[in-house]
């Protein structure tokens, strides 16, 4: 199927659960993009920052890019006049670099926590306590120019839907508990779970974002 098909199909399967599609381009080429961009489609996501910015300058202005992968300190500031969500916070050191980067540009940039909820030991992320110290630590209060509008987390990559399914729920009923305590500069409403090998097992959990790369391109 098409780029435009495969946008089409996968985004009527969503349309029930009202969960937005974050298209990750990351290795695709602008042909590829823009083709996307031609389904009418505006959220894309990348992983890298060169990457990122490379498209971003080559494309129309009207595309929300999110970042999907792990950032570094010293990058955030090739980012920070354009990225509308980044997915892959993992402390208080890279917020308050995305703060002062997204002030320095007069924005506010949306941040998620990304969670370690996988039973592997090479995917990045924050635990409960890890995540609970960053939402309460007394700085957050200062930063104006982010808003911490949720959580991400990838499950392990493994054919058996309970295990998936458990881990996807874990960060739920943790996004559902920090949704009643009231903190500034916080206000969850997303939460990102979801690829293209389980993007309907993460719907059906209740994700509001999925990021679906290869099930868009192949
Ligand atoms: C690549 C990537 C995805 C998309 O993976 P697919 O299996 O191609 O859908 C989602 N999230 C992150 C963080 C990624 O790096």
């Amino acid at each position: 199927m098409s780029i435009a098909e495969n946008i089409v199909s996968i985004k009527a399967e969503l349309a029930p659960y009202h969960t937005q599609l974050v298209a990750v381009t990351k290795n695709q080429p602008i042909a590829s993009l823009e083709q996307l961009y031609n389904s009418n489609h505006r959220i894309f996501g990348e992983n890298r920052v060169q990457e990122l910015t490379t498209k971003h300058e080559s494309l129309p202005k009207d595309i929300e890019w999110h970042l999907i992968g792990h950032l570094q300190t010293n990058k955030v500031k090739y980012i920070a006049s354009f990225v509308h969500t980044i997915h892959s916070i993992d402390s208080l050191k890279l917020l308050a670099e995305v703060n002062k980067q997204a002030a320095k540009n007069e924005r506010v940039i949306n941040c998620l926590l990304q969670m370690f909820i996988a039973k592997e030991e090479t995917k990045f992320g924050l635990d409960e306590s890890e995540a609970l110290a960053i939402l309460t630590s007394s700085e957050l209060p200062t930063f104006e120019n982010i808003k911490i509008v949720g959580l991400m987390g990838m499950a392990t990559n493994i054919d058996n839907h309970a295990i998936v399914v458990d881990e996807f729920r874990q960060l739920k009923a943790f996004y559902d508990f920090v949704k009643t305590i009231k903190l500034p500069n916080v206000n969850f409403v997303e939460i990102s779970m979801g690829m293209s090998s389980d993007y309907l097992l993460a719907a059906r959990e209740g994700s509001t974002m999925v990021r679906i790369g290869s099930a868009i391109f192949a």
